[in-house]
Parts: structure tokens; C-alpha cells; sequence
């Protein structure tokens, strides 16, 4: 069958493309292996809750990619409520996160002395920044020094493990918190970009989809209408790119198409795609992809009490818990809360001995809380196909070879999870604009 395009995977990298390029008049298919849609971005009803492949908070939502792409694609947008605030347990308390100077000021979890240290280094920092050194390959701790505590360290690493998916303070870039510093500052003068450091509560255009996730999936279904054609259950096993134009197998059948769009893992496309330059396949074949777990408890009454999620730095792993039910409580049963606990690990884990501690540290840290349990499911997931560490490998959404084009968390560097993937879809339209192909 011959398409204009084609686009290998339907997690929310490959259906943003698909609903984009049918609406540049593009005639699209997308080839997805599994039974359905949305790759590691959906919900399913489990026992009378609704969960999602793992806690997800949208970020960027005011000028973000995401944005960009409902405003101009979009025929039906998701409801969105707002996240809150990020909270830190830490030591046995919990505290807001400091987003400004003020706050970071008075944040008891840590010593006053790191607190006046750490200023000095966002100072240094900046400089670096106005001097244009690359701070991709300088790390958090290079940066840091030896002059902090112990608990401060652990605060710090917990962090770096956050913005990256697992990685320690050493093998963190500095450019991962600039990259989000230069989000926040688009179109703001010197004063504006001043109070935002000394006084702005950070993370406001942050939210949860009501309904759960597939809330953003099925809105980018809707939206695709007839205008592609979305084959499940079909996954892609060959790949022929030439001269004039890509042809492919998969378990069912094959198709013909001007272009190709891969989201799938890019350090698999070597295996998949005949003829790839053997420097391209070798760095294809270096990327790290992030592998998680997702506990998942139901309560048989409210527990966590604030809207927003808390980041547990005396955790081993440091764990993200997300409330879901206190943005939409229909995730739920009546009166009952659901709350995700997500955690980075190590590639290859022990599932049941993994979700066993798990379970025994959450029970330690909320006491009474193992009582009004009602419901437990765990996941393993990849949130993201490519750690954003020092010297760490990452794919582009241009290939060196004509008619072959990537996008998702492993082609793009900015942000992470929904956002990345957005930020590679809007990268991947300017490219195809540049090349005369939409
Ligand atoms: C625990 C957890 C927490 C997260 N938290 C957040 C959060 O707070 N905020 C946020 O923005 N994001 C979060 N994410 C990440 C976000 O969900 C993902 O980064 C994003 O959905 C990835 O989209 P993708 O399209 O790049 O990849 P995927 O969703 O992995 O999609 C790739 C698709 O390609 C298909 N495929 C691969 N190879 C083939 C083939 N040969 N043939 C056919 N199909 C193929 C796969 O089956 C899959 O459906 C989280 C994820 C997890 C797991």
C-alpha cells in the first residue's frame, strides 16, 4: 500500500506526528505492535480504580510544545488541573520545594551554611552560563564541589535523579537545570528573569489531565478522525530505505512511503533498517534508556492531603508520590484515594523483591498507612528511551539518511517525558519544512 508517510509506533511521539502530517495533507500510516494506542502514556481500570502507566504531571503547559500542537492540531483538548505544589520529605519533615531565593533561604530541611553555599554556586553558575561554556559536559557535583553536607548532598542527588531519570549529582549535566531556567524565561526582560530568581513560586503551568492520561491520547485520536489510518496490532519487522522511496514489512502485511517517521527505540533501528551508515548505527546503539517501577496504592480514605506531589529524598530509591485521585476523585471509588509512587531503577530489576521493599518503605515512612490499603498494582516501565546524563547519547530527530526521520524522549534534549516527546514533534515539522516535504 503506498503513504506519503509512514510512522513506526503509537506512543504519543508517533500519533503527535500522524495527526500533524494528515493535517498537512499528508496521507499517513501508523504501524503500533501492541493491541493499542499510547505506548507508556495510558490508563486502565483496574478494580475500581483508574490508573496510569505510572504518576505523570504535564509540564510547559503555557508555552510549551505541547501547547503549540493543541493550538494548531488539536480538535478536542483534554481538561487539565492544576498539579500544586512539589513538597519535599526529607529527614521526617516535609516542606514545600524552593523554587526562588527566598524560599531556598529559609528551607529548614537542610543547614543554613549549604543553603548561603549554594546561592554562591547559582552565581557561578551563571557565569559560566554568560561566558557560553557547554554545561553538557559539566556535572552538578563539578560544580558543587565538596563543601556541602551530607543531607544536603542527598537533597541534591535526589534532584539530579528527578531531572534525569536516576542519575547522581556526578552524572548530571548542569545544562538539565538551565534547560528549565530558559523555558521559564521566554520573552522576559532583566527585571522580569530578576524577580522570577529572587521571588516566583515555580512549576504553575504544571497539571494533571482529568480522567487520567489517555485523556491526551484519546484527544489525539479524535482529532486524527479518518485523516490517517492507525493499524494496532502490527508491528514493523523490516525496513528498506531507498532511493526514491521506504518500503516496509511488518507481521501483516507491507507498505510503500515517501517518508518514514520512527518513534520507536532508536537504539533498535539497526536491527530494523537495512543499510543504516555504520557510524550512525554504532551511536544509535549507545543510548541508555530509564527504567522505572510505579507502586500504585488504593486507600480506604484520604491520606495525603495536599493537591500536589511529594518528592521522597530518605527514600532508597528516591521515590515521586502522586495523589491522582485529589485532581479527579472519579480515579477512585467513593471516599477512597489513589496515589502512584513511582521509582527509577536499574535496568533487568526483580519486579517482586522491588515492589516488597517498596512496599515495606512506604508502610515505615506513613505510619497506619499499611491498614487502609485496599488495592495495590505495580508496573515496570521506560518513562523515558534515553538518559539525559554527562557525555550520555542521544539520537537526532534528522537522520544522515534522506527520507528517515526520528522523534521521541531518546531524538531531543529539552524537558522530559509528554513535553520531550512534543518538543521532538515540533522539531521533526521544521525539518520536514526545510526539506520541502510538508
Ligand atoms: C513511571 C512514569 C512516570 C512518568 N511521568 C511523566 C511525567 O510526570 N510527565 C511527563 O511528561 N511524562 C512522564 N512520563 C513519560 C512519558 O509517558 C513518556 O516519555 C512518553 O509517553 C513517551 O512517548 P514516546 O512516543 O516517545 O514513546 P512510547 O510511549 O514508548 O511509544 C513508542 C511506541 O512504539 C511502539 N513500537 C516500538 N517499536 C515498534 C515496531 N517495530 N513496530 C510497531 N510499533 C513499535 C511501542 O509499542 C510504543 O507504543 C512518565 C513515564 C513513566 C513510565
Amino acid at each position: 500500500m503506498d503513504y506519503d508517510v509512514a510512522v513506526v509506533g503509537g506512543g504519543v511521539s508517533g500519533l503527535l506526528s500522524a495527526l500533524a502530517l494528515s493535517k498537512e495533507g499528508k496521507k499517513v500510516v501508523l504501524l503500533e505492535r501492541e493491541p493499542m494506542v499510547g505506548g507508556v502514556l495510558r490508563s486502565y481500570n483496574i478494580e475500581g480504580y483508574r490508573v496510569d502507566t505510572g504518576p505523570h504531571i504535564i509540564t510547559r503547559l503555557e508555552h510549551g510544545p505541547l501547547k503549540l500542537l493543541m493550538d494548531k492540531y488539536f480538535e478536542v483538548t483534554p481538561i487539565f488541573v492544576p498539579h500544586g505544589r512539589y513538597f519535599v520529605r526529607l529527614g521526617g519533615m516535609v516542606r514545600p520545594f524552593p523554587w526562588n531565593l527566598r524560599d531556598w533561604l529559609s528551607f529548614d530541611l537542610i543547614p543554613p551554611v549549604d543553603r548561603l553555599y549554594l546561592v554562591k554556586t547559582l552565581f557561578s553558575a551563571s557565569y559560566l552560563l554568560g561566558e557560553e561554556r557547554d554545561l553538557n559536559n559539566l556535572s552538578v557535583a563539578e560544580l558543587i564541589g565538596s563543601g556541602i553536607s551530607p543531607e544536603t548532598g542527598r537533597f541534591l542527588d535526589c534532584m539530579c535523579a528527578f531531572m534525569t531519570g536516576g542519575g547522581s549529582m556526578a552524572a548530571t549535566p548542569v545544562a538539565r537545570f538551565i534547560d528549565a531556567e530558559r523555558y521559564k524565561s521566554i520573552s522576559e526582560g532583566y527585571l522580569d528573569k530578576l524577580y522570577n530568581v529572587l521571588m516566583k513560586e515555580g512549576g504553575t503551568d504544571q497539571t494533571y489531565p482529568k480522567t487520567g492520561v489517555q485523556s491526551i491520547v484519546d484527544s489525539i485520536v479524535t482529532s486524527i478522525g479518518g485523516r490517517a489510518d492507525l493499524n494496532v496490532n502490527e508491528e514493523v519487522t523490516g525496513i528498506d530505505i531507498g532511493e526514491k522511496s521506504v518500503e516496509l514489512s511488518t507481521t501483516k502485511d507491507s507498505y510503500t512511503a515517501d517518508y518514514l517517521v520512527y518513534s520507536g527505540f532508536s537504539s533498535e533501528l539497526p536491527k530494523l533498517a537495512r543499510g543504516l551508515p555504520k557510524d550512525y548505527a554504532a551511536l544509535l546503539g549507545r543510548i541508555k534508556r530509564i527504567s522505572s517501577m510505579t507502586v500504585w496504592l488504593g486507600l480506604k480514605k484520604k491520606v495525603f492531603m495536599e493537591q500536589g506531589s511529594e518528592i521522597w529524598a530518605d527514600s532508597q530509591p528516591y521515590s515521586w508520590v502522586v495523589p491522582t485521585s485529589n485532581y479527579d476523585p472519579g480515579l477512585a471509588p467513593k471516599d477512597h484515594q489513589l496515589v502512584g509512587f513511582a521509582f527509577n531503577m536499574p535496568q533487568g530489576f526483580d519486579l517482586e523483591r522491588e515492589k516488597r521493599r517498596a512496599l515495606d518503605m512506604i508502610y515505615q515512612t506513613v505510619p497506619g498507612v499499611e491498614q487502609g490499603v485496599d488495592f495495590t498494582h505495580v508496573q515496570a516501565l521506560v518513562p523515558e528511551k534515553a538518559v539525559w546524563a554527562v557525555g550520555a547519547q542521544f539520537a537526532d530527530v534528522k537522520s544522515p539518511v534522506d527520507r528517515l526521520y526520528l522523534v521521541g524522549t531518546d531524538t531531543e534534549k529539552r524537558s522530559m517525558g509528554v513535553t520531550r516527546a512534543s518538543y521532538s514533534v515540533v522539531k521533526l515539522l521544521s525539518k520536514l519544512e526545510d526539506d520541502k516535504k510538508i
